[in-house]
């Protein structure tokens, strides 16, 4: 079982993605996908007139500045990406099957009460946030579908215990639920050649990490990587076997990543590449 997380920011090829998500189902592997959307929720709350901002947190997290309004481009920014996906998916004879964490309440989360934001070196309180942690994940609902043989495409909205939607971080939220499936593999897939020892520098791409160093490097590492190597830490600690930081721009992103291009993250005792982990579908 792979979980594929795809990078919201610019630069994926999607249609060399698609391609490489159907030649992997077609030699058999269960397969689920969660997907980003944030360069294109940008532009289009650019088009909208709400520009978009970002939030530097106390301990250096970034990210998205979420009022109700923000939550509402994000969430037609990534419907549509999703039926792209979807339509392109089923174009290549993969049976796609499109949602997002909302639908039946697939990914619950807990709502963010108060965000705090650093500005100009001084902290601010933040209460109009529409952000939440996933607490919980719909493991029989992804299940029913995946038995039933259809690959999930799952934009990352959860449901809070309030009944709220929220928007949840994609790369946690493919955490979550490769932590739930017990996945052997995740793989994230963004527009960078891997983990940089120093950004941006591509010649430092660190090829191996163990979980041991993964929490050092969640130190060093800045800005958006904090977050993936957060969510990469949640799925080794939750029995994946194997996290790879893939690089999305590539011809063959998928297939690339998983016989050890990027950043590849081992859990104790777990043998690479991580192409040995294909599970037969339904
Ligand atoms: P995506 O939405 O594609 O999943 P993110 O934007 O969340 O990706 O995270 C990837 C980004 O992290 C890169 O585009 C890069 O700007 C930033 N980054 C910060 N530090 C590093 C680092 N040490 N190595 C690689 N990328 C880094």
């Amino acid at each position: 079982m792979f979980v594929l997380k795809i990078g919201g920011a610019a630069g994926l090829d999607h249609e060399a993605l698609c391609q490489d998500i159907a030649a992997l189902w077609r030699s058999g592997a269960q397969l689920v996908i969660v997907h980003g959307g944030s360069a294109d929720t940008d532009a289009l709350a650019q088009q909208l007139n709400h520009a978009p901002r970002t939030i530097v947190t106390p301990s250096g997290h970034h990210s998205r500045y979420t009022d109700r309004q923000t939550l509402e481009i994000f969430a037609m920014a990534t419907a549509r990406l999703n039926r792209l996906l979807v339509e392109r998916l089923q174009q290549l004879d993969v049976p796609a099957f499109g949602m997002s964490g909302v639908d039946g309440r697939l990914l619950q989360a807990r709502r963010k009460a108060t965000l705090r934001s650093v500005e100009d070196g001084r902290v601010r309180i933040i209460r109009d946030d529409w952000t939440g942690s996933v607490t919980g994940v719909n493991k029989a609902l992804l299940r029913t579908l995946l038995t039933a043989g259809y690959l999930p495409i799952i934009a990352p909205l959860a449901i809070s215990d309030g009944g709220e939607m929220v928007n949840v971080d994609g790369d946690r939220a493919a955490a979550a639920i490769a932590g739930a499936l017990q996945a052997e593999t995740l793989v994230l897939l963004s527009n960078v050649a891997g983990l940089m020892r120093n950004f941006p520098d591509p010649t430092t791409v660190v090829a191996q990490l163990s979980q041991a160093e993964l929490a050092a490097a969640g130190e060093w590492a800045q800005g958006r990587m904090k977050k993936k190597l957060m969510g990469a830490q949640e799925a080794l600690s939750a029995g994946v076997g194997t996290v790879v930081i893939g690089d999305g721009r590539r011809a063959t992103p998928l297939q690339d990543a998983l016989a050890g291009h990027g950043t590849t993250i081992s859990a104790a005792g777990v043998q690479q590449p991580a192409l040995a982990a294909v599970e037969a579908h339904a």
